[in-house]
Formats: C-alpha cells, sequence, structure tokens
C-alpha cells in the first residue's frame, strides 16, 4: 500500500514531537508499506516568519514573502529526515522544486496544476520515506509559490491524488472534526464522518480544521480522507463521498471572523448599479460572500455584502475610485461583524432548520445582520462580539454536543 501522511505545525513543534512522528511512520514504513509524508513548518513558525517580515518592511512583496515563509516547510522535513536517519530507517526530504510541484504564478494562493510523480516514485523503489514540504509550490518561471494559509493539506491531497495512494490521514491536535471548534465548545463532539460537501461548506466557512481547496480536491479526485490525532491512536473522522451518514440534520457549527460588511447607501435604483458595483470589485479579484439589496424606495436602494476583512479597505479603495460620487450618498464598512453558520446534507429534506437556528440567536439576544443559505446551509452575520455565544447557543439548540 502507499499512504500519504501530512503532519500539521503542531504536530513537529519540538523535537520529542518529531520522534513521535518519524515513529509512527516507521511503524506503517516496517508494515511493508511505501510511505510519504507531508510536514507543516513546525510550531507557530509560520507566523513568526510573518511578523519577522512586517518588522522589516511593512509592505513586503508577495514573491519575497513566499521565499520566506516556504522556509518554514523547508526546516521540518530536512529534521524529520536526521531523526529517522539517526533511528536508522532510510529516508529522503524533498521540496516543492525538488518534485517539481508546478502551481499557478498567484504568490500567497497559488493553485496547483501538476505534480511529477517520477522523483517520489523513484526514491519509493530504493525503500525510503519520502518527506515533503507542505504548502509549497513552483511556478512557470521557477518562482516560489505558497497555496495559502493552511495549505500542506491540499498538498498532501494532491500527492494523495498523483501517486494513487491508498490513504490519505491529516494528522492535527485533535481527534478529528468535530460539531465545532473544541477549543471554544467545551461539549463539541467528534464526527465519525463526514461528507465531502458538508465539509468543504464548514472548512469554508470557518472551520480551520482542513484547508478547504483540500476537501474540494479530495472531492474531485475521489481521495478517502481521515483526520486524525497525531498525538493517541483513536480513530479519527473519515471524509467521503455518501449520504448524510450519521443522519443528523446539521452536523457542524462553523465561525468565520475574518468578515467585514460593507454597506453602498443611496444607490440609483435603475438597471446595471449592480452589474458595475460586483464587476469593479471582480477586476481586482476581491471575494465577495453574502450580498442583501434593499427594498427601492424614492429611487435609491441600498446594497450591502460582505467580503475578507483583510481585503475590505482595498474594497473600499476600488468603489471609491471606480463609482462616481455622485452616484450614491456614502459607503460604510464594518470590520466587527462574524459569519455564523450551520452545515448539514439533511437540510435539503427537512424544513424549519433555519427557523431554529434564529431561535437559538434570539435565546442568546444576538441580533442576525444579514442571512444567506444554500441547500445544505445557513449562515448569518452578526455583531463579531456576540460570536462565542451565538455559537454555543446554537450548537446546544441542534443538541450537538456530548
Ligand atoms: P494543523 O497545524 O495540524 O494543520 P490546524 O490548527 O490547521 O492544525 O487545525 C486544527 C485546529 O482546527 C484545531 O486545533 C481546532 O481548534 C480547529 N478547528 C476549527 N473547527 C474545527 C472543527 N469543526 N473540528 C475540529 N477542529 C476544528
Ligand atoms: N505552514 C503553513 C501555515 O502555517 C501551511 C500549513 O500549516 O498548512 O499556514
Ligand atoms: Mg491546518
Amino acid at each position: 500500500m502507499l499512504i500519504v501522511k501530512k503532519f500539521g505545525g503542531t504536530s513537529v513543534a519540538n523535537k520529542e514531537r518529531i520522534f513521535n512522528v518519524a515513529r509512527r511512520c516507521i511503524e506503517e514504513y516496517q508494515r511493508g508499506n511505501d510511505v510519504v509524508i507531508v510536514l507543516s513548518a513546525m510550531g507557530k513558525s509560520t507566523d513568526e516568519l510573518i511578523e519577522m517580515a512586517r518588522d522589516i518592511n511593512p509592505s513586503p512583496s508577495k514573491r519575497e514573502m513566499d521565499m520566506l515563509v516556504t522556509t518554514g516547510e523547508q526546516v521540518s522535513v530536512s529534521l524529520m529526515a536526521m531523526a529517522m536517519d539517526f533511528m536508522r530507517i532510510p529516508a529522503v526530504s524533498l521540496n516543492a522544486f525538488q518534485v517539481a510541484m508546478h502551481t499557478t504564478h498567484r504568490y500567497g494562493n497559488a493553485k496547483l496544476k501538476r505534480i511529477d510523480t517520477d522523483r517520489i516514485r523513484n526514491e519509493l523503489e530504493q525503500r525510503k520515506i519520502v518527506i515533503i514540504t507542505g504548502f509549497q509550490g513552483v511556478d512557470k518561471f521557477d518562482n516560489v509559490t505558497t497555496l495559502g494559509r493552511g495549505g500542506s493539506d491540499t498538498t498532501a491531497v494532491a500527492l494523495a491524488a498523483a501517486l494513487h495512494a491508498d490513504a490519505c490521514e491529516i494528522f492535527t491536535d485533535v481527534d478529528g472534526v468535530y460539531t465545532a471548534d473544541p477549543r471554544y465548545v467545551k461539549n463539541a463532539r467528534k464526527l465519525d464522518c463526514i461528507t465531502y460537501d458538508e465539509m468543504l461548506e464548514l472548512a469554508t466557512l470557518g472551520a480551520g480544521v482542513l484547508h478547504n481547496r483540500s476537501v474540494e480536491m479530495a472531492k474531485k479526485y475521489g481521495v478517502q480522507l481521515v483526520v486524525r490525532s497525531s498525538l493517541n491512536n483513536n480513530e479519527g473522522t473519515v471524509v467521503k463521498e455518501g449520504a448524510n451518514m450519521e443522519k443528523m440534520l446539521v452536523s457542524g457549527v462553523a465561525v468565520d471572523k475574518n468578515a467585514a460588511r460593507i454597506a453602498v447607501i443611496g444607490l440609483k435604483d435603475e438597471p446595471g448599479i449592480a452589474f458595475h458595483l460586483f464587476n469593479a470589485l471582480a477586476s481586482k479579484k476581491i471575494n465577495i460572500d453574502i450580498i442583501l439589496q434593499s427594498v427601492g424606495r424614492d429611487g435609491t436602494k441600498d446594497i450591502s455584502f460582505t467580503v475578507e476583512e483583510d481585503e475590505a479597505d482595498e474594497a473600499i479603495a476600488v468603489l471609491q475610485k471606480n463609482f462616481p460620487r455622485s452616484e450614491y450618498k456614502a459607503i460604510n464598512m464594518d470590520k466587527k461583524v462574524a459569519k455564523l453558520s450551520i452545515v448539514g446534507a439533511g437540510m435539503q429534506t427537512h424544513s424549519g432548520v433555519a427557523a431554529t437556528m434564529f431561535e437559538a440567536l434570539y435565546d442568546a439576544g444576538v441580533n442576525i445582520r444579514m442571512i444567506s443559505t444554500s441547500e445544505i446551509r445557513v449562515t448569518v452575520l452578526i455583531d463579531e462580539d456576540n460570536a462565542d455565544k451565538a455559537l454555543r447557543s446554537v450548537h446546544d439548540k441542534f443538541s450537538l454536543g456530548d
């Protein structure tokens, strides 16, 4: 069997943890399997590198940022190979350039296009454990790129797909995917399994346990994932295709505090306004999420929408530049908002789920600013200060806890 195992930052944070991971992988290798390991940077080292950069230059170039932060992964893979060598097990570390993991050119958020597997296969044939840097890529001009924060999960899934691996395991600091972030909801319950679609929604809506693009890719290539702890042998959560396996109405609740709401007030109520507004934002690749348009009154209307908080200032600047001041009365922005979402495939066949969520928010005295829904999700925009109590109230209302 060929097995891809990915370990996140906390799992390789220090010497003991590195040897712990080495031992686990060696056990797999000694069972006769081919083992490919994907590692993140140690502990919080990516954050520390970003801090160092900002200290030198508050707005560093994206190219140099990628050049810098990819060093974190190179530290962990080389140390892991040394640990295995110390344990007399043949291992080799490879970075994205050595493997040849081709990505698009977009620094900081590149997309994987193609992975050459020859070098990896070659090393595996020599019975080596192959240890690969997560998060990194190389564009067609040989520049180093990164896949976005948390992107090592995507490296692992892409490798599993390219190598036709028999299993892809994502090891982290929790036992699996929970009904809510266990760091904030103490009675959150671990799920035995979850569908790709549910996991994709949760990951996109703030459940940082998996990089959302890794789930997208797993679904596309049919890679079955297991999310489990690197610190124990508990069974994790299986992410796979299928019906709502646990027959739950709601599988999980997620919070995303990286949101901002922008409102354009007093726009002319005539055709083409929304097109011009969102086209200007799209041309600068600013992602828009929830959109709300008010009912027209006296020939004017308001349009409000959410963007990622770190793109909010740019969004305002784009609007001010591209919209004549006479076209609207005011633009305002609120960064102290959060998105709270419930996700569950069971919603497709049951009514009243949204109402139950709104009741939970009412119980907690939380006002809803915006609402958006899909077949398997309800998202509300609320004040960021209310996020934690709203999360717990909604989680309890659907009896998701232990
Ligand atoms: P790694 O470094 O291993 O990639 P991450 O910090 O990226 O780890 O992801 C694991 C963290 O995700 C957990 O510590 C947990 O706080 C957080 N998390 C958020 N939502 C969930 C959820 N629904 N289930 C499990 N963990 C979650
Ligand atoms: N080290 C990178 C980050 O901190 C990638 C990852 O951990 O997946 O975002
Ligand atoms: Mg992660």
